[in-house]
């Protein structure tokens, strides 16, 4: 019986119970989980601090809308604005919301249209951010998609000095692209997306809604580069599971939102930002965050032992606990063989593993899903063979 859409292939597992980097299913198997909700439950599965901290706020209010001051807003507020080095918050409740927001934003705030995105990016599935995305078949059979957006190659500084002009409200991009493939901006592209932006005035966006949250052993993935982006969009990783977005700007832009312009019944939830300030409380911190880079060096150097010299394995790359390996094989099937073992993991683009452990994994954690991928990735190899 089934009363749901088919619009995701879903896996064999069914979970029961979930804790840190472990889901068990009614197989009664347990299985080591390094999707952690598709870069959602940075802490692992039901950390304490966060149940602690959504109990805490049910039992004072659950929802009473926007049109009331929240303290735990604002709380929550400078937490992501004081991290990301911004200065005010728009709350939504999902990452394409946060986006359309932001490009509602933009507009307004610049009296342009025209928005840059680029190839391969992923930025949502409502009718702005599927619009901004760069990817085929995300749009297909959608009919016509709006017209303010032009996709440039990815890493292509020619072809965005050529498209740039007084015209454009907004250049947005994914420093990381996580759906797209792991694929990284190289720093020279970022510095010549930055002084173009500056130049014509057009707003740099920088959708942060996967590399966010200390994904990347920063607060923000921007961070490791020379960027001052005008907007940040987050979502995914800052609630570690209840639903929550977030536009994050600089004050400038305020005049733009005022009274009236956007809004959102459920944006800025008490619940869910009760469990955004627990989370941000945990991962915005240095000690944490430095934690966060030993790890993802720990299994990027461990995968490029164990996996770099197999065939199959064309490039292993990502940045803190955010890791690609492009294979030469077919990614469901693998992921399904891997399945089958006991780890859990995600494609992304056409030929890529994507690894999302949660950021406060053991090291023991991640020896047992690279000995997980050896298996699966050294048995494809003796397949093709
Ligand atoms: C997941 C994702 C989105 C969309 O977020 P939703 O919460 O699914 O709407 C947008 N941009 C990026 C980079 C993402 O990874």
């Amino acid at each position: 019986m089934n009363y749901l859409f088919p619009t995701y292939q879903r896996w064999e597992v069914e979970p029961v119970s979930a804790k840190g980097a472990y889901i068990t299913g009614t197989d009664g198997k347990e299985y080591l989980d390094f999707t952690s909700g598709i870069g959602v439950c940075n802490l692992g599965h039901c950390p304490s601090q966060v149940e602690e901290a959504v109990i805490s706020q049910m039992k004072k209010f659950w929802h009473v809308s926007n049109l009331f001051p929240q303290g735990i807003q604002q709380r929550a507020a400078k937490l992501l604005a004081e991290a990301a080095g911004l200065d005010l918050v728009f709350f939504a409740n999902s990452g394409a919301e946060a986006n359309e927001a932001a490009l509602k934003l933009a507009r307004k705030a610049t009296g342009r249209q025209k928005i840059i995105s680029f190839t391969k990016s992923f930025h949502g599935r409502t009718f702005g951010s599927m619009a901004a995305t760069g990817q085929d078949k995300i749009k297909k059979g959608f009919g016509q998609m709006l017209e303010t957006f032009i996709h440039l190659p990815f890493n292509d500084s020619e072809a965005l000095l050529n498209e740039i002009g007084d015209d454009t409200a907004a250049v947005i991009l994914e420093v990381i692209q996580g759906e797209g493939g792991i694929n990284i901006a190289e720093p020279e592209f970022l510095e010549t997306v930055q002084k173009a932006c500056q130049e014509k005035g057009a707003l740099l966006i920088i959708d942060e809604i996967q590399t966010g949250a200390g994904r990347t052993g920063k607060p923000f993935a921007f961070q490791h580069f020379n960027l001052q982006p005008d907007i940040i969009t987050v979502a995914k990783g800052i609630g570690n599971g209840f639903p929550i977005g977030a536009v994050i700007g600089k004050a400038e832009l305020g005049e733009a939102f005022g009274p009236g312009s956007h809004g959102s019944t459920f944006g800025g939830n008490p619940i869910a930002v009760a469990a955004a300030e627990a989370t941000m409380e945990t991962i915005f911190n240095d000690a944490f965050l430095q934690e966060v880079s030993a790890l993802g060096e720990y299994l990027t150097a461990q995968a490029e032992k164990t996996l770099g010299a197999l065939e199959t394995v064309v490039e292993i790359r990502g940045l803190g606990l955010m890791i690609g390996i492009e294979v030469d094989g077919n990614v469901p099937d693998i992921l399904s063989d891997l399945r089958s073992n006991g780890f859990i993991a995600l494609p992304a683009g056409e030929s890529v593993i994507r690894l999302l452990p949660p950021l406060n994994i053991k090291q023991s954690e991640i020896d047992q899903a690279l000995a997980f991928l050896a298996d699966s990735l050294k048995k494809l190899t003796r397949t093709a063979i």
